[in-house]
């Protein structure tokens, strides 16, 4: 927990959030600027600051990660029709938040390459 972290105050539930889900390792909240149908944020309880700090020592918690996105797309629906998962590292990719999460998009046709 960094006191100064947007997500750690949301894990922390001294931010509001509109949680998807959540166990003792992940929280998953829906984005509050949706560019999706379904826009939700897949993070670590734990603060890592982005995709750069991960170690070998964060496979459990990486799969743990992708296995609750999956949940999440098949109770939203969009898993027959498809999906995207993203996590955005710095500046040139437009990392906003420093603290790990992915980007779980669905509901509508997505482009690629993504801009
Ligand atoms: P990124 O730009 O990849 O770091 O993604 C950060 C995401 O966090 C953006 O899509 C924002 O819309 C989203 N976001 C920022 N503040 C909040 C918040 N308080 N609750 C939910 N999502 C947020």
């Amino acid at each position: 927990m960094t006191e100064t972290c947007l997500f750690c105050r949301i894990v922390a539930g001294g931010i509001p959030s509109t949680k998807v889900r959540e166990d003792d390792q992940v929280l998953a909240i829906r984005d509050i600027a949706p560019q999706a149908p379904t826009h939700v944020l897949v993070m670590p309880r734990r603060h890592v600051a982005s995709l750069a700090d991960l170690t070998d020592g964060d496979a459990a918690l990486l799969g743990r990660i992708f296995a609750v996105a999956a949940e999440i797309a098949r109770d939203e629906g969009i898993e027959a029709e498809g999906y995207r998962i993203v996590a955005n590292h710095g500046r040139a990719a437009g990392q906003s938040v420093d603290h790990l999460h992915f980007h779980l998009l669905g509901g509508r046709d997505l482009a690629w390459p993504p801009g």
